[in-house]
Order: C-alpha cells, then sequence, then structure tokens
C-alpha cells in the first residue's frame, strides 16, 4: 500500500486494470504560532492512506513535501516551489507510472495554494496520457466539503489555516506536535463580499493573498475550538469521502485507448 515499503516484484504484480496509484502533494509552509510546518503534506498523505485501506487496491506513492507556497514567505520555515517546479515533479512521477503500465492515478492534494496548479495538471497530464491513462486530482477536504461543514463549530472564517479543522486533525494524528497553548485566533477581513478565506467557502473568484497581510500570526480562523475528538470525525469524513471517489474512479474507462 505504501509504495516506498514495496519491493519492485511486489509492484510488478498489481493489477494495472484495478489499482489506483494516489501521490499526495501538500506543502512545507508556516502553520500559525502552534502547528508543525509540514501540516498539509502530513494530512494529504494520513488521508491517503486511510483512504487506501478503506478502498482497497491502491497504492499511495511518498508526496513531495513541498508546494506552492509563495504567499507564506514572510514567515520564517515557509519553503516554496515555483508553481512550474511542482508541475514538473508531478509530470516526471506520473510519466513513471504510466511507463510502469498504470492506468488510474490520482494526485490527492491538501494545500489551498496547490489548487491552481493541480487544475492545470488535470489538463495538461490527461493531455498528455490520453488513451493510456487517466489523471484526476483533487483537493481532499473540498471532497468531503459537506461532512466537515456539518461537523463545524466556527462561523464563516474559522476554517481557514492552522484553524478549527487543521488543529483538529493534527491533535488526532500527532497530538505532539501541537502547541495549543500559543494558538490564537484570527478571523482575517479579506476586504470584499466576493472573496473568503475559508476553508470550504465558495471561491469562485481567485486572488492572489499574501498571509502577512491577512494575519500577524498566520493563522486564518479558530483553532480555540478545536479537539482531537472533531479531528477524529474530520479524518474519517475526509478519508471515507475520498475512499468513495477511489472506488468510482476505479471503474472509469479509458477513452481513447487502443485495443
Ligand atoms: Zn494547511
Amino acid at each position: 500500500m505504501r509504495w516506498e515499503e514495496m519491493t519492485s516484484p511486489e509492484i510488478g504484480a498489481l493489477d494495472r486494470e484495478r489499482t489506483v496509484v494516489v501521490l499526495p502533494i501538500g506543502s512545507i509552509e508556516q502553520h500559525g504560532n502552534h502547528m508543525p510546518l509540514g501540516t498539509d503534506s502530513i494530512l494529504a498523505h494520513a488521508v491517503s492512506l486511510k483512504a487506501a485501506e478503506l478502498a482497497g487496491e491502491v497504492a499511495v506513492l511518498p508526496g513531495p513535501w513541498f508546494g506552492f507556497s509563495a504567499h507564506h514567505m514572510r514567515f520564517p520555515g515557509s519553503i516554496s516551489l515555483r508553481a512550474e517546479t511542482l508541475m514538473a515533479v508531478a509530470d516526471d512521477v506520473v510519466a513513471s507510472l504510466v511507463t510502469h503500465g498504470f492506468c488510474k492515478i490520482l494526485i490527492v492534494n491538501g494545500h489551498g495554494g496547490n489548487g491552481g496548479v493541480i487544475d492545470v495538471l488535470a489538463s495538461t497530464l490527461g493531455h498528455k496520457h490520453y488513451g493510456k491513462a487517466r489523471i484526476a486530482t483533487l483537493t481532499y477536504f473540498a471532497l468531503a466539503r459537506d461532512s466537515i461543514a456539518a461537523g463545524r463549530q466556527s462561523a464563516p472564517g474559522g476554517m481557514g489555516h492552522a484553524c478549527e479543522y487543521e488543529t483538529s486533525l493534527i491533535q488526532h494524528l500527532r497530538p505532539e506536535l501541537v502547541k495549543i497553548e500559543r494558538a490564537e485566533t484570527h478571523y482575517p477581513d479579506p476586504g470584499s463580499d466576493y472573496l473568503t478565506t475559508d476553508l470550504i467557502g465558495s471561491q469562485s473568484v481567485r486572488v492572489y493573498h499574501d498571509f502577512g497581510d491577512l494575519s500577524p500570526t498566520g493563522t486564518l480562523g479558530d483553532p480555540s475550538l478545536a479537539s482531537a475528538e472533531a479531528g477524529e470525525r474530520f479524518f474519517n469524513a475526509a478519508a471515507e469521502a475520498l475512499a468513495a471517489f477511489i472506488g468510482d474512479f476505479r471503474g472509469w474507462t479509458l477513452p481513447g485507448r487502443k485495443q
């Protein structure tokens, strides 16, 4: 299930028609005063592994730790790839998978800042490997939007970054990494009714926000409402939504495939 722990013959023996290969991507960037830099990458990988367990016949790749985080660079510790670099990494990984005959490849994103990149990847890689593989990309918390919304306590703006949602999840999965006594609540004002910073708000208009302009600590939302119990519910909801998608994706046809 974990690609890096399997042997080459074990990968060679996987059913190419049924196996869904998942590439998790996230970020290394500030997550307020209380959360680890690797939050998004840790969560994308953990949700992918749990979904793999639920769905079966899924192989989860080790993801690149870094993502597109230019908007976090005013905060120490943030590391950003250029969007082009991230796309090139995903392009090469997917090309390798297609070389080995895999035809259902899913990029699972855990970082809002990678949203534009995964949209482009779905189109460019989908075109490049047309007839050989289907490439799907998604952001896992958007997929589970409804169940996350049902389980939240905060008002709009309370789930954004290092917030009720992300803090709960890390408290559930890696509680030793959360310094909750240093957490600060911040409901940002994005400056227009057309804009939202909420993780599961509807973002019809895209704009660049430097996080240093939105929040003095880098936190967007309300970590004071977080708990490990809520984190377990959010985690299971996210993994179940992803597993359901994987089960569906497995059955998709390959338009343009030469018989
Ligand atoms: Zn995050």
